[in-house]
């Protein structure tokens, strides 16, 4: 992986560093913010991570330490955006950005902005953590096991525990490496897999129940009034990976995930196992991601919108004939 020199001048150049990443931050976003935090405090830098939220399944990055103090308003003289595919995803954080003589763009999004100054976007990359890896590389920093652990987050977060498409052999190989500065793998599935809370599973029980197969069996829907999670006790955060359970079906070619949100908007999350290029969906919604997983933010009636977004998907399989007969 080829870091731009900009990339690598910009980190070496400041002393100040404030972290973003997007809201409802996952683990690819906060692993690549812990990774990077620490190493440039390792070269001696004043770092922060900027931490509006941060979901109680991700604590064990030990970001507490790189929060951003209440008093701390800069101005810094770097930014530096994770994950971030445009700045409306960055919501009230871009005081931030106004407030960074420089910012730095490191994204892997298929629909990619380039707002930094310098930007460095590629979406060939399985996840962001690993143009983070390669960042930290080309900055001459050796990974230790807490660098190591975000960048490792990273990965398994974008990548379904190495399942997904983006699983490339270099990203297999970083694994191992990052296995070898330290990680314990089984450390981070316990944290990130194995440690739900009675109401996620409450949740997700709920969730299973409501699952509905449309378009001939080939879309799995899963729509949630905000009522069902109140009624299970759980936060909107605990909502993370309900979208897989409606993949999960033989013959299920995309998924629809569709909540409503406590802030009165309707959060859309769809994800795809390759035939239809869900990225393309999403943005006639407003929204982006990748054309496998991607979201966006809509306002309306949750079953009304729902259908509507099933129908979007259904045209976008027959045009891409993933309603006819398999062909691998
Ligand atoms: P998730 O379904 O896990 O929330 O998000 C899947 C992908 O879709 C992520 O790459 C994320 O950046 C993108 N995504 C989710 N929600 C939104 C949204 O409201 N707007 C945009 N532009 N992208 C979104
Ligand atoms: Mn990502």
């Amino acid at each position: 992986m080829k870091v731009p020199q900009e990339a690598v001048q910009a980190c070496k150049a400041a002393q100040s560093v404030v972290l973003l990443t997007h809201v409802q931050p996952d683990g690819d976003g906060l692993g690549s913010v812990a990774a990077l935090g620490l190493g440039l405090r390792k070269l001696g830098k004043k770092a922060w991570a900027s931490l509006p939220e941060l979901p109680r399944t991700l604590e064990f990055l030990g970001l507490a330490a790189l929060k951003l103090p209440a008093a701390e308003t800069g101005p810094f003289d770097l930014a530096i955006s994770l994950d971030v595919p445009n700045p409306a995803r960055l919501k009230g954080q871009s005081e931030l950005l106004k407030a960074s003589r420089q910012v730095l763009v490191l994204d892997h999004h298929f629909d990619s902005q380039p707002f930094g100054t310098v930007n460095w976007l590629d979406p060939q990359a399985a996840a962001t953590g690993e143009m983070t890896d390669a960042l930290l590389k080309a900055l001459g920093v050796e990974l230790d096991a807490a660098m190591a652990t975000g960048i490792y987050t990273a990965l398994v977060t974008d990548t379904g525990s190495f399942r997904y498409s983006n699983t490339q052999p270099g990203t297999l190989r970083l694994a191992a490496e990052l296995l070898e500065a330290g990680v314990r793998p089984y450390e981070v599935s316990r944290e990130l897999f194995d440690s739900a809370n009675l109401s996620t599973l409450r949740l997700h029980g709920a969730a299973l129940a409501r699952i509905e197969l449309k378009a001939e069996g080939k879309v799995g829907l899963l729509s949630l009034p905000l009522q069902v999670l109140k009624d299970c006790g759980a936060l909107e955060e605990e909502c993370e990976g309900l979208v897989n359970l409606a993949r999960s079906i033989r013959g299920v070619e995309a998924a629809v995930f569709l909540r409503e949100a406590s802030d009165g908007s309707l959060k859309l999350s769809l994800r795809s196992k390759g035939k239809v290029d869900v990225q393309a969906v999403a943005a006639r919604f407003g929204g982006g991601g990748h054309k496998a997983a991607a979201g966006a933010t809509l306002k309306g009636d949750l079953n009304a919108m729902a259908e509507t977004v099933v129908k979007a998907l259904d045209e976008k399989l027959s045009e891409a004939g993933g309603r006819g007969p398999e062909t691998d």
